[in-house]
């Protein structure tokens, strides 16, 4: 089998598989195709790839050649012209926002598999691309918020007087959020962090935030571990709480979502105004609408003296340990549809294969986005 990994569109710096992948590729038997320069934004340089086994193509070549396609981005325009019937192309599709390429594929027979819709399963941990990226938003985005506050993270007591810890308040306390409140901790701040899911409250004591409370969530089991919507009465107690905690902190950091919806709206655009001038708020949840109300998608603005920084996407920042990770994560899960002579074999009878594809034969097979799609 070949397999192709493909170049990411410019400001992308990450690679989906990098050389010591294409290593490991090669131990399974597996030829391996780079598209040229895939992996410069992350340090890997093509006679790198070619030193661990891989063979550096045009992009024309890559995709012609591959069996399997391996990216982190949905292919572009040009791509999607240049792929054939038959191919298998491997990917974070984000198939809820990018239904005209969905149906695309299902008319081109082609089989996708998408990540973000791997199911989150403890099997499916090794493979779970959203935690590893996830977590590497979640540090970003406190090193990104202590390099913009006008302030020290840890307590000093120095000649000069004593500095007080900054205060960060974490709004969601999944995987993103245990990591920023993990991070601000070892940079030495007082963390607070409030969550609808009552179930975290002892992961976040345990690695030293406080838990705000607020009764009367709803809190769905049938929801796998993750939230869901609130009711208006609690939506208004959590209001007025994180107001109270959030003019007395110095940095926000916005992760709350709920999975294919709108992000929850939890920082009102009066609690901003109230905040104290110079504090910052990073919402990682800007690309599906914002935590925080003023939050602008892909920008940085100040507002009444408070930055804000709308991004989703600051494992892009990272490129060389957020390439290392999804290429761990990407070699898990062709583990399981690879033999060990190196051919494809696409066991729909394995639940993450399954739960993971997207299209194929001709058809949209994920019922969930087949749902989504057909309205
Ligand atoms: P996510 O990105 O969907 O949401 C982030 C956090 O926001 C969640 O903790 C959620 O409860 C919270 N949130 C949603 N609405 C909110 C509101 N109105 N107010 C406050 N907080 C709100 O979630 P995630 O980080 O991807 O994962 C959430 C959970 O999924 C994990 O804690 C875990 O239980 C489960 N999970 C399982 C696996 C696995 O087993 N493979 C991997 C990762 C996560």
């Amino acid at each position: 089998m070949v397999l192709g990994i493909l170049k990411e569109i410019k400001d992308e710096r990450r690679v989906a598989m990098l050389p010591e992948n294409v290593a490991t590729l090669v131990k399974m038997n597996v030829s391996v195709i780079v598209e040229k320069d895939a992996g410069l934004g992350a340090f890997a340089s093509n006679s790198d790839y070619e030193s661990a086994g891989g063979k550096i193509d045009t992009k024309e070549n890559v995709i012609h050649q591959s069996d399997v396609l391996v990216k982190i981005n949905p292919p572009t325009t040009e791509e999607r012209g240049l792929i054939k019937d038959g191919k298998v192309f491997i990917a974070v599709l984000s198939p809820y926002y990018n239904p005209d390429l969905i149906k695309e594929f299902a008319t081109k027979n082609i089989t996708s598999f998408s990540f973000d819709v791997i199911p989150r399963t403890t099997r499916a941990q090794a493979i779970d691309i959203l935690s590893s990226m996830a977590t590497v938003a979640g540090y970003k985005a406190v090193l990104t918020a202590a390099n913009t506050l006008p302030k020290f993270f840890p307590m000093f007591m120095t000649a000069a007087g004593t500095i007080t810890p900054a205060k960060v308040l974490v709004l969601g306390a999944g995987v993103s959020g245990l990591q920023a409140i993990a991070t601000s901790r070892k940079l030495g701040a007082v963390v607070e962090a409030f969550d609808v899911r009552a179930a975290v409250k002892e992961e976040v004591t345990g690695i030293g935030g406080k838990f705000i409370e607020v009764e009367g969530a709803s809190d769905d089991k049938a929801a796998g571990g993750y939230a869901v919507e609130q009711s208006d009465e609690f939506k208004q107690k959590q209001a007025q709480a994180i107001h109270d905690h959030a003019i007395q902190s110095d940095v926000i950091i916005c992760t709350a979502q709920i999975p294919w919806k709108k992000a929850p709206v939890l920082l009102k655009k009066e609690t901003v105004e109230a905040m104290k001038p110079g504090s910052v708020v990073i919402d990682l949840a800007a690309s599906t609408g914002g935590n925080c109300e003023v939050t602008k998608n892909n920008e940085t603005i100040i507002h009444n003296g408070v930055t804000v920084i709308g991004n989703s996407f600051l494992a892009v920042d990272m490129p060389a340990d957020a390439s290392k990770m999804f290429g761990k994560n990407v070699i898990n899960f062709l583990k399981l549809i690879i033999t060990k002579e190196g051919s494809l074999n696409l066991n729909w009878e394995d639940d993450i294969v399954k739960g993971s594809a997207v299209t194929h034969n001709r058809e949209i097979v994920h019922e969930k986005v087949k749902a989504a799609i057909d309205g």
